[in-house]
């Protein structure tokens, strides 16, 4: 079970399984507050597995271990989509009481003033993009877990949320996992970048240190 226990952020011992299949194997990570951390690893390593534990999202999977996180968690899913019937503005506040000031201002931080009003459809893939990050920013979580958010976006929009989001995470200061197969982004962004393989952390990198 997930507990609050301040702000470190420390998985201990995690096992998760599907039916037989062994995907995290005894893994241990810590992550401090306001720290930055990348995770690298092939296609079915178990990246998104590990973050789904952390939000206490996979009673789909099976396993123990020890999970310490922060109350205040957002994720932003591999497959984030809006709710196509709901406006941005309601997109982002999704129901949280008295949020609609915080919502705009959301909106404003991440390039979409003005956009309130329209409907996801109306949207570009970046934009759209800009509103997961809103919606996960408005919660002003401890921890931000993004899995590959960048992923459907071209080069020279990467770019530009790259910076959008060092930029957030400079402002709010939460820590970040973030879950990407792009190794130079992976060291453009991060503190701390891990690689998962076999069910474990087994390699790790701090980039500007040799
Ligand atoms: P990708 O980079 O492709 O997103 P990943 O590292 O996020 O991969 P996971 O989604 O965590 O990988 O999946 C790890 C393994 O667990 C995969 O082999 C996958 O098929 C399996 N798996 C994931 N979710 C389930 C599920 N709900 N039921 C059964 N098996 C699953
Ligand atoms: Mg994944």
């Amino acid at each position: 079970m997930a507990t609050d226990t301040g702000e470190l952020i420390r998985v201990s011992g995690l096992t998760r399984r599907y039916g037989t299949r062994t995907v995290l194997d005894g893994l241990d990570l810590e992550i401090a507050p306001g720290e930055f951390v990348a995770l690298l690893g092939r296609s079915g390593s178990g990246k998104s597995t590990l973050l789904r534990a952390l939000a206490g999202l996979d009673d789909d999977a099976s396993g123990d271990g020890a999970i310490t996180v922060p109350a205040q968690v957002s994720v932003i899913f591999q497959d984030a989509r809006l709710l196509p019937w709901q406006r941005v503005l309601d997109n982002v506040v999704l129901g949280m009481d008295g949020a609609e000031e915080k919502g705009r201002r959301s909106l404003a931080e991440v390039g979409l003033a003005g956009r309130e009003r329209a409907w996801p459809n109306e949207l570009s893939g970046g934009e759209q993009q800009r509103v997961a990050l809103a919606r996960s920013l408005v919660r002003e979580p401890r921890l931000l877990l993004a899995d590959e958010p960048f992923g459907a976006l071209d080069a020279l929009t990467r770019i530009k949320m790259h910076g959008l989001l060092r930029r957030l995470v400079e402002q709010h200061r939460p820590a970040v996992l973030l879950v990407t197969h792009d190794v130079d982004e992976a060291i453009a962004l991060a503190d701390r970048v891990l690689v998962l393989e076999n069910g474990k952390i087994t390699a790790e990198q701090r980039p500007g240190e040799t």
